[in-house]
């Protein structure tokens, strides 16, 4: 299937007198400030995928209607080991050169520079936004299994010894109680 690459930059208003819809993708590798948060062996040849429609909203404001969908791999809590973490983030803002501008309800602002938009500061601005607080696999792909509570072999042993005590203790009522039978 064709697909074509995102421009890095672009000029948001041209495209929103022509309706524009944007479709494509950019490698994961560029995102530097994303990257930050991955497995950095496992981001290789990946890439974000965005859907972005440009058109006009209340009082000339430019809106940007979109998706972005990017599997990302992110490093588990629990195993330590890598998981794909499958990111969608449905976009609607309204691009605006100052925070005081009224927009229609439920777009978000998104400030700009210049007249340039930086659709790769956007995606990644966004991206980042909606990581999880905490990576982890499902239960059934974590590599330490079920209960997550796997320890160390010598951890593992104290447990087991610590545990016996309360049975001792019992055991060693029983024990006392019997000779009271007596
Ligand atoms: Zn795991």
């Amino acid at each position: 299937m064709f697909e074509q690459t995102l421009p890095r930059t672009l000029d948001p208003r041209r495209l929103a007198e022509q309706a524009v819809t944007l479709e494509g993708t950019l490698p994961l590798s560029g995102f530097l400030r994303l990257r930050e948060y991955l497995v950095k062996e496992a981001i290789l040849s990946r890439k974000i995928k965005g859907t972005l429609s440009f058109s006009f909203g209340v009082g000339g404001v430019i809106l940007v209607n979109g998706r972005i969908e990017a599997q990302l791999p992110l490093q588990c809590q629990r195993c330590l080991d890598t998981m794909d973490y499958d990111a969608s983030v449905d976009l609607l803002l309204g691009l605006v050169r100052t925070k005081n501008v009224q927009l229609m309800t439920g777009y978000e602002p998104y400030q700009m520079e210049d007249d340039r938009l930086c659709i790769q500061d956007l995606i990644e601005g966004e991206l980042i936004l909606h990581l999880p607080l905490v990576a982890r696999h499902s239960e059934q792909d974590c590599h330490l299994g079920g209960s997550g509570m796997e320890l160390p072999q010598n951890e593992a042993e104290k447990v087991k010894r610590t545990k016996k005590h309360p049975f001792e203790a019992l055991n060693a009522l029983k024990a006392d109680k019997t000779l009271g039978e007596d």
